[in-house]
């Protein structure tokens, strides 16, 4: 999935940050509570392969790489000290072009945002000092009761206040990230968190509203909630609060663009948008997922074996997941990541990246699905999903594979 435009090869770039204060109860990200030290030699580490990468790239291919949007993820990126994101986003400058108008988001949890290291009441004046441009606040819920139920480390209140010094250190887009289907939620207690955030003043561009999936593994998976009298949701439940969303968020001017994201007109996360529409990334840090040069490959998942590996090629022998997508894995990821926005898989962009029709490729499928209502085919041949085809998007997606 080459993204070759005047020569220069855009991509995204993802930097894994698995830092948090402690672990909350549903989480199955790679991430964890850290010393310092090991804070400090996994981002000295991050470093070294970001230039491992691209001296690798230059060894190879003569080509000019641009990057068109910088996400730090994680873990909870707001622990580390600002200098150490100011590092990480100068080595890949020093490495490389950085489109002009790039999205540089950073994820945000209240509660650790206080104080900087250059003395400041908050990090948010130094974030924006070095460049970046968009903040994703983790606030999931706006019930102290069900943000203490998952384990977080904040109260409603906290978040308020990250908020609002975020506002006041200058950032105009900001996501916010709202969780449903929650042990002892009910639609009532959802729909107040989603319209507390839709009425902020002045609201945030963006809002993700993600289900709660109960994995295996995390302590919730062993939780018996029902004798807590903290019932899940039932499926009915669940899908009411998922339809409910959108519109409750559509009266405030959100407009959903993807399964779980929802913003203002034109501040859909380019990021993400990068991913769902094929483009191409490379991530750093340990499981960081990368797809470049219709290459799929993941960071080693240990923080252990990533600090300990000695160079490039020992990092590369402890991928995971590594393949080589073939031209008929590539049209179905393109299908299936486009089919996640609301705008669907335009048949022109599918056209100038395969030389085929989504017909040619996929008449049988899209019959099927149009014809029991899932599927939505334009008359220029794109396909989007409809409302029902949201609900059931998997039911529709595995076909495609
Ligand atoms: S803050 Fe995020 S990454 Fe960290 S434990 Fe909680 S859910 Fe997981």
């Amino acid at each position: 999935m080459n993204n070759h435009k005047e020569g220069v090869r855009e991509i995204a770039v993802y930097i894994h940050l698995p830092f948090c204060v402690r672990k909350c109860l549903y989480c199955d990200f790679i991430s964890g509570c850290y010393s310092e030290e090991i804070q400090n030699s996994y981002v000295n580490k991050l470093l070294q392969e970001i230039d491992w990468f691209f001296a690798e790239r230059k060894k190879k291919k003569s080509e000019n790489i641009r990057i068109s949007t910088i996400f730090f993820g994680g873990g909870t990126p707001s622990i580390l000290p600002t200098n150490e994101i100011n590092r990480i986003l100068c080595k890949l400058k020093d490495n490389c072009e950085l489109s002009s108008n790039a999205e540089i988001s950073i994820e945000v949890n209240p509660g650790t945002v206080k104080l900087s290291d250059a003395g400041e009441e908050n990090k948010f004046e130094s974030y924006r000092r070095m460049g970046i441009n968009r903040i994703s606040i983790g606030m999931q819920s706006a019930s102290d009761d069900e943000l203490k139920t998952l384990g977080r480390i904040h109260t409603a209140e906290e978040f308020d206040e990250t908020y609002r010094m975020a506002m006041k250190a200058g950032f105009d887009v900001i996501n916010v990230d709202v969780m449903y289907a929650l042990p002892g939620q009910n639609y009532a207690s959802f729909e107040k968190s989603l319209r507390k955030v839709a009425a902020l003043d002045p609201k945030p561009k963006h809002i993700s509203a993600y289900s709660l999936i109960v994995e295996e593994g995390t302590p919730f998976y062993d939780t018996d909630f029902h004798a807590l009298g903290k019932d899940l949701p039932d499926e009915d439940e669940e899908r009411r609060m998922y339809e409910g969303a959108a519109d409750i968020l559509a009266e405030y001017g959100y407009e959903q663009y993807e399964i779980s994201n929802y913003s203002l007109p034109g501040y859909e996360c380019k990021h993400n948008c990068a991913y769902w529409t094929g483009k191409e990334y490379v991530g750093f840090g340990i499981a960081a997922a990368s797809l470049i040069d219709d290459m799929r490959f993941t960071n080693t998942k240990s923080m252990e074996e990533y600090l300990n590996a000695p160079d490039y090629e020992s990092l590369l022998t402890l991928q995971t997941d590594v393949e080589q997508l073939s031209e008929t894995d590539l049209m179905s990821e393109f299908v299936i990541l486009g089919l996640r926005m609301n705008r669907g898989v335009k048949d022109s962009e599918f056209f100038e990246r395969f030389q085929l029709h989504l017909w040619e490729a996929y008449g049988g499928i899209i019959e099927t699905h149009v014809g029991n209502g899932l599927l939505y085919r334009a008359e220029d041949g794109s396909i989007s999903l409809t409302g029902e085809g949201r609900n059931l998007s998997n039911y529709v997606m595995k076909d495609f594979l």
